[in-house]
This record gives structure tokens, sequence and C-alpha cells, in this order.
């Protein structure tokens, strides 16, 4: 009730694809990342461990070479001729420059493939101990060569000296080929991997976007007045999930405001007519229409219509304060039997008039329970005005309580008219009064049971009526029981 339509805006709220935009952006970014790294990176890793594993093929073959058949050479075993035949092999079976040097540089033999320039007669500034520890050495080696080399030098050790050294010269742009060919593939390899991520995108377009979208305008709809907008998402996730609450919203919504107009229109048409009789006689009385003799019964009538006025401005300001979210109940340990007996006590003068009895079973002398007093009373009230209104004259009213586990169970039981069987769950209902009951029953809001139903659900206990159409009708509800 406490929900009012907000002010009808027509201008929506900007239905921009921002969000789209993020992602294409993110998405354009990520593809130069990619090449990025994979071009720095990937080309990087490729060319060192490319590198390595040539320097170490090399040294392998250097070293086999400078230890089983080179000495030979130094003991004369071997010819010159033979050791420039097996450079050469080498040579073209690595594809590199070899050179066989003694110890002060000087070139003995060498061999080279096509492309390697021919080989000095003594390198400059020969130092077999410059590579270290490594097993290579990059540059081009002292001059020698027009474009970076791999260099790997083996000694050749001949009766426990060293009589040279064995170097082999790879050039590096045989490395750097293999890697851009290695290369190329990571590039398609990478592009390809772009191109199905693009998948990704399109999912979040028809998965996340429009149906985001959908939800949006909907969102404006709402906000504009329209409630009868259905969002169009039916999916099985997040955003179907999401549509369905807005659309449970929007109609809960719908029913509040149906329900509101109908409630504004239930208690104008409860006030009017009080208010027109009222002005009626009134006004009838003060032009003379009724007799000053007659007055008093007139008066009497005005009388009455101003109770039921203030009767119902009552009960609308205690179905208001239910309908606060912080309603307070002012729990108590009390006598029900005590307040049972008091409200039915104030019904003595109706009752004697239409000599109805109220019979009470009570448990014992005392039961106590846990609850709003006031409310409880009020609810007592309620029900017995009720039991006595739909009485017939002459018959009885039976106020029971039965002490059971932790609860205490209440019941006012009457022998009068009874509900019909299709109003039964309309009772509680604010302003539901049955046909039957209007004739017999001018005074009545029909708020009274919705307030009776409010007060004891705030309590977490329940009520119910069982009720035939021409016996009788009872009401139960439970409350908390205390300690007697
Ligand atoms: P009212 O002010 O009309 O009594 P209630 O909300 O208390 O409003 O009751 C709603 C309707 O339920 C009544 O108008 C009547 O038709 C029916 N009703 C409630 N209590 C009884 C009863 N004890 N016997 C028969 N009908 C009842």
């Amino acid at each position: 009730m406490a929900f009012r339509r907000g002010k009808t805006k027509k201008d929506s709220l900007p239905l921009n694809s921002t969000l789209y935009l993020k992602f294409i952006v993110v998405y354009i970014i990520l593809g130069f990342l990619a090449l990025f790294v994979s071009a720095t990176l990937a080309s990087g890793l490729t060319y060192s461990s490319l590198k390595s594993s040539e320097a170490d093929r090399l040294y392998a073959q250097a070293t086999a070479m400078a230890n089983d058949y080179l000495p030979g050479y130094f003991s004369e075993a071997v010819s010159g001729a033979e050791v420039t035949m097996q450079l050469r092999g080498l040579s073209s079976y690595m594809g590199a420059a070899v050179w066989l040097v003694d110890q002060e540089g000087t070139m003995l033999f060498s061999a080279r493939r096509d492309g390697y320039p021919a080989a000095p007669g003594q390198v400059p500034g020969f130092n077999p101990a410059e590579s270290g520890s490594a097993t290579y050495q990059e540059g081009d080696y002292h001059g020698c060569f027009a474009e970076d080399v791999i260099t790997v030098s083996a000694p050749v050790v001949q009766g426990f000296s060293t009589k040279g050294y064995l170097l082999i010269h790879k050039s590096v742009s045989d490395l750097t080929d293999f890697r851009d060919m290695l290369m190329r593939s990571v590039y398609a390899t990478v592009i390809l991997i772009y191109l199905l991520s693009f998948l990704v995108l399109l999912a979040f377009q028809f998965l996340v976007y429009r149906p985001l979208r959908r939800i949006t305008e909907a969102a404006t709809q709402y906000a504009s007045g329209n409630l009868d907008y259905e969002i169009p998402v039916t999916t099985q996730d997040e955003m179907g999930y999401l549509s369905a609450s807005l659309n449970y919203m929007s109609a809960q919504l719908r029913d509040m405001e149906d329900y509101q107009k109908k409630f504004v229109a239930n208690v104008s048409h409860d006030f009017r007519s009080p208010l027109t009789s009222i002005k009626g006689y009134v006004e009838a009385m003060a032009d003379g229409t009724i007799p000053p003799e007659m007055q008093q019964k007139y008066l009497n009538i005005i009388l009455f219509e101003t109770e039921r006025l203030t009767d119902l401005t009552q009960d609308l300001l205690t179905l208001n304060e239910f309908d606060r979210r912080d309603l307070m109940l002012d729990k108590e340990v009390f006598d029900i039997h005590e307040v049972i007996k008091n409200t039915a006590a104030s019904f003595e003068g109706i009752c004697t008039k239409r000599r109805i009895s109220i019979e009470l079973l009570l448990a014992a002398r005392h039961l106590n329970v846990y609850a709003d007093r006031k409310k409880i009373q009020q609810v007592l009230y309620n029900l017995i005005d009720n039991a006595v209104k739909f009485s017939d004259a002459d018959s009885s009213i039976t106020i029971e309580t039965t002490d059971r586990g932790d609860k205490v169970y209440i019941s006012v039981k009457d022998y009068g008219i009874g509900i019909p069987r299709e109003s039964l769950n309309k009772i509680w209902e604010r302003f539901y009064k049955t046909d039957t009951s209007r004739g017999k029953d001018k005074r009545g809001t029909g708020l009274g049971l919705s307030i009776v139903k409010e007060a004891i659900q705030a309590h977490g206990e329940n009520i119910n009526v069982i009720s035939t159409e021409g016996v009788g009708s009872e009401f139960i509800f439970s409350l908390p029981k205390r300690g007697n």
C-alpha cells in the first residue's frame, strides 16, 4: 500500500552501447597484445633455445674431432691431406666454417661452406680462453666474418700438451632463418586463436548484451509507468532469471496498484454513505421537514452513522499500523482468561438485549500467554462482535481455551448464520462482506477480520475458521504459552 506510482517521466534512460564498445576495444587490444607478446617473447625464447642447442651440437662435433682424430696429425699418424678431407666433411655436414689453428692462432688447415669468407692465415688476437666458461661465443670473431657467427673451439691435445685448436664457426643467419620459419607457424596459430576468440564476443552479444538491452528497456518502461510491459527474455540462465524476477515485480506492482484503487474506492464508498445520510437528516431538520418532536429519532440515526464513521477510521488506522514494516509488538506475559472475561463482559448489554448467552469454557483459572495484550484484546473483541452480530436472538456463543504443548488455542464459536463455503477464504480480505451479512449488519466495515488475521500473523501464529452456512461458525487461533 505504501506503493505510489512515480511521476510519469517520458524521457527514457539512454540505451547506449558503451558496454559493447568497451568489449570491442578490449578485444582489439587483446589482438595487439597477443601479436606483440608472440613477436617478442616467443621469438626471443625460440631463438635462444635454437642457439644453445646448435652450439651444443657444434661443440660435441668439435670435441669429438679434436679428441679422436686430430691428435693423429700431430703425432704424424695422419697426413695433412687426410686432415683437409676430414675438415671438409665436417664443414659440409655442419654447414659451417672449420679451422684448425696452432697454439698461436696460425691457420694450419681450413674448410668452409659457400657463403663463408676465406680463412685468414693468422687469427688476429687469438686467445684460446676468450669464451671463458661458456661453450660458445657469438660475434664476428675478431673481424674474420662479415656477419655474426657462433664459434665453438676444442683443444687438440697430443702427448700431454695442447698442440692446437679446432674452431667451428656457424653463421647466425642460418638460425634466424629457422626461427623465422617457426615464428610464421606461431603467428598463424595466434591469428587463428584470435579469430576464434571472436566467438566469445559474439556469445557476449547474444547472451548478455541483447538481453541486457531488453531488460534496460523494460526498466525504462516501468519507470515511465507502463507496468504491463513484459520482458521477452525466456532463457534458463541468470538473464532469464532476472527478467522473470522483473516481470514478477511488475505484476506485483500492478496488483498493488489495482488493490490500492479498489481500497480507495471502498473507503470512499464506506465514508460517503453515512455522510450522505447524516447530511440528509441534518438538512431536513434545518429546513423544518423533520418537525422538532420527531428529531430525537433522527438524531439517534445520525449518532449511529457517526459511530460507524469513527469505527471505520479506527479500523483503517489499525490496519495502517500493521502495514508498517517496523511494526513493534508490545509483548508481555498476561492471563488470557482475564482478557477473555473482560472482553466478553463488554458485550453484556447487547447480549442481554438479544438474549444471547456467552459461555466460557476455560482450561484453568489462569492461563498465561506471551503476546501484545492490546492487539489480542482487539482480536477477541472483533471475533465476539462478529459472533454476536451474526447470531440469532436466543442463541449462545462459546469461548473455549485449550492448553496444548507450548500453545494455547482460543476458540470463539457461534450458532448463527454461518459463512457460505465460497466466501470462506475471502472473509480475511479488507472490506469483504458476504451477501447474507450485508442485510443483517449495516454497521460492519468488512475490516474486522483483516485486523484479526494481521494481528495474529504479526505474532507468528495462525487463525482458522470452520463454518457451515445456517449452522454456525468457529474461529480458532493460537498463542504462545508462558509458564504459569
Ligand atoms: P464486518 O465488519 O463486516 O464484521 P469482518 O471482516 O469482521 O467485517 O467480517 C467479514 C465478513 O465475514 C462479514 O461481513 C461476514 O460476512 C463474515 N463473518 C465474519 N464473522 C462471521 C460469523 N461469526 N458468522 C457469520 N459470518 C461471519
